[in-house]
């Protein structure tokens, strides 16, 4: 039943695919082979985050006028509206527009450590912002085990809504383990009405101690299953690389595409092999 379910979608599954920019040499070798192997995958649009460092909104930049010129791929930066002015943002919107870019992944980005300020903008009003810069397709976050700053899970469903009814396209998830938190989310974004896509953000692990620190600061559940299936051989690199991190991350698609998810966002960290390999599980062949 689980291969049927599979079968009957191949062809009709898009992915898209995350990348960070690299700080040295090594690491941008390693970018660029990551996206020759995923960019025969034809994914709907690859995205390279932003940092909230001097310097990172250029070197973003860079690799997305990179990846658009040497792939031509629809080729979105991630954009975050903590750290700049609304004419900063207006500014770097209308660059971004008069250098081809059509796509941008609209976030607030994360307060500084202990910042006992309120944000002045929050990621909806850098949509309307953009929106009103241009007709940017827009995507935003959305977090499925609720972000870790909001009120309640109710008032991080309304934020998304806003962001959505502010001009965004489509919402992708943080990374989550625990599938059915990502069922139920989906259905409460269907019963308060967001329309928009709600694509799952999937992070391939193959490392259980980068896992662990990750689902720290950010509100994401390790389910007791996970936490089994690495006990006893976390510090063993190889087999955890090579195994666990596919047959996880793979377990999680095929029951998210039986429940009919057709996007998947892949959070990459620059590697192309588990990506890869979870992208054929799903049908998803070079073209
Ligand atoms: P928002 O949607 O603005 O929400 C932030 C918090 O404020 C939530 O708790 C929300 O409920 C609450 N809130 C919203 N509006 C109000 C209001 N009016 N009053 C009170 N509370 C409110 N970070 C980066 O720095 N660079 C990146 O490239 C990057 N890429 C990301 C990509 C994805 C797919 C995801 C899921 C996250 C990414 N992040 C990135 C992290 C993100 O910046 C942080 O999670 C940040 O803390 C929240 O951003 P947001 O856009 O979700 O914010």
């Amino acid at each position: 039943a689980l291969n049927q379910g599979l079968a009957d979608l191949n062809g009709k599954i898009s992915v898209s695919f995350e990348f960070f920019p690299p700080t040295t040499e090594f690491m941008e070798q390693t970018l660029w082979n990551s996206i020759a192997r995923l960019s025969t995958l034809a994914p709907k649009f690859v995205s390279v985050t932003y940092g909230a460092n001097s310097g990172t909104r250029d070197r973003t930049h860079n690799v997305i006028k990179d990846i658009k010129e040497r792939t031509g791929l629809v080729a979105a930066p991630h954009l975050t509206c903590i750290d700049a002015t609304p004419s900063e943002l207006r500014t770097i919107a209308l660059d971004y527009w008069n250098s081809g870019i059509r796509h941008i992944v609209a976030l607030r980005g994360d307060l500084p450590p202990n910042a006992n300020e309120l944000p002045k903008m929050y990621a909806s009003d850098l949509v309307a912002l953009l929106r009103d810069v241009a007709d940017f397709d827009i995507s935003v976050a959305a977090y499925p085990e609720t972000h870790p700053e909001a009120k309640s899970a109710q008032a991080d469903l309304l934020n998304l809504k806003r962001k959505i009814d502010a001009g965004a396209s489509r919402a992708i998830t943080q990374f989550f383990f625990d599938v059915e938190s990502y069922l139920r989310f989906r259905d409460r974004c269907a019963a308060i009405g967001i329309e928009a896509e709600i694509v799952p953000g999937i992070l391939p692990v193959s490392n259980y101690k980068t896992l662990q620190k990750f689902a720290g600061f950010t509100n994401v559940k390790i389910p007791h299953w996970l936490h089994q299936r690495f006990q006893g051989i976390a510090d063993d690199d190889q087999t955890t690389r090579n195994l666990l991190g596919a047959s996880i991350a793979i377990d999680m698609v095929r029951v998210l595409s039986r429940e009919g998810v057709k996007d998947f966002h892949f959070y990459t960290l620059n590697r192309s092999e588990l990506t890869y390999a979870i992208c054929h599980t799903l049908g998803v062949r070079p073209v």
